[in-house]
């Protein structure tokens, strides 16, 4: 017990979101020098651990046995254990497992520390090109329409940007609710950040929504929402197009457009029709560079 080169505590220790070389340094040293990591699923961070080389003692600790688990881990770090804390991506406390355990190791004046790094939270917040000066995280929406509406209109008069986690799979009924109760407000979809297929679409909440009506998409998403009441972004019909034409034909695309920005549908189809052609002979190259998971 307390042979590991850190001193007795919990270390809340960020992993990354899809690309692996976001591990930070202190992560790693961290992971490697721990008597103990606990984890959400232990084999999602073995994958995590194989690829730094790194072969740590893991014990599970999720939302299930979480009330069974906490006493057994306070124990150790009483007794001189250096415990290090992962979810399986990215912060873990951000809508994942590990506030009570904080919570216990401070009541049981246990040190606790934390060693930041990547959040699906702050990547979305940044690309998504809306206000950073003030914003709010409302975790996932219910899954339930009736609930899910019920939340939306909780944080309808929030003055500030706001930031939602949600499954690929609701993100159309989610994004139809959202157009329904905040407003026509602009938005972004910010989908697989920092993977081979990262990708921010922009547009008004309507024009989004009806860029998923046909299905969803593949892979992680976070919504982000303009504040109530401002055009914050100068952003233009051909921009919007752009958005639209990834999942509509050109027709469909300019109606959307034509309505939500209040042009003729006979501009608005003459503009998509250049644009699809620009998309048609564009470069791929979209992909960030480094390694992914
Ligand atoms: N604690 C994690 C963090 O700090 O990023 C979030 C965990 S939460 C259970 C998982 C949700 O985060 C996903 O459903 C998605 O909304 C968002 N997310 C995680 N990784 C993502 C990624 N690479 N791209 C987009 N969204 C992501």
């Amino acid at each position: 017990m307390g042979e590991s080169k850190l001193d007795a505590g919990l270390f809340i220790v960020s992993t990354p979101i899809g690309n692996l070389r976001d591990i930070t340094f202190r992560a790693a040293d961290t992971l490697r020098d721990a008597d103990l990591i606990a984890c959400e699923d232990t084999r999602m961070t073995k994958r995590l651990l194989s690829a730094l080389g790194i072969d740590g003692p893991l014990t599970a600790y999720h939302e299930h046995n979480a009330a069974k688990m906490r006493p057994r881990l306070i124990e150790r770090m009483q007794r001189g254990d250096a415990v290090a804390l992962v979810s399986d991506a990215g912060t873990p406390l951000i809508s994942d497992p590990g506030y009570k355990l904080v919570r216990a190791c401070h009541d049981a004046d246990i040190a606790v520390t934390v060693l930041p790094g990547p959040s699906a939270v702050m990547a979305g917040l940044v690309l998504s090109g809306l206000p950073t000066d003030r914003f709010q995280f409302c975790g996932f929406p219910p899954s339930r329409r009736g609930a899910r509406r019920a939340m939306l209109e909780g944080v309808a008069g929030v003055a500030a940007t706001l930031v939602f986690f949600e499954s690929a799979r609701r993100l159309p009924a989610c994004l139809a609710d959202m157009a329904d109760i905040l407003g026509d407000r602009e938005a972004a979809i910010a989908r697989e950040l920092t993977k081979l297929h990262e990708e921010v679409r922009r547009g008004t909440l309507g024009v989004l929504a009806r860029g998923y009506e046909d299905g969803p998409p593949k892979g992680e998403v976070v919504i982000v929402v303009a504040p109530p009441g401002e055009r914050t972004v100068d952003f233009d019909v051909d921009e919007w197009l752009r958005g639209a034409l990834g999942d509509m034909s050109v027709r469909d695309a300019a109606s959307a457009v034509a309505i939500e920005a209040g042009v003729s549908r006979r501009d608005a189809y003459r503009r998509a029709l250049v644009i699809a052609q620009e998309i048609a002979g564009a470069p791929d190259d979209s992909s960030p560079s480094g390694s992914r998971s």
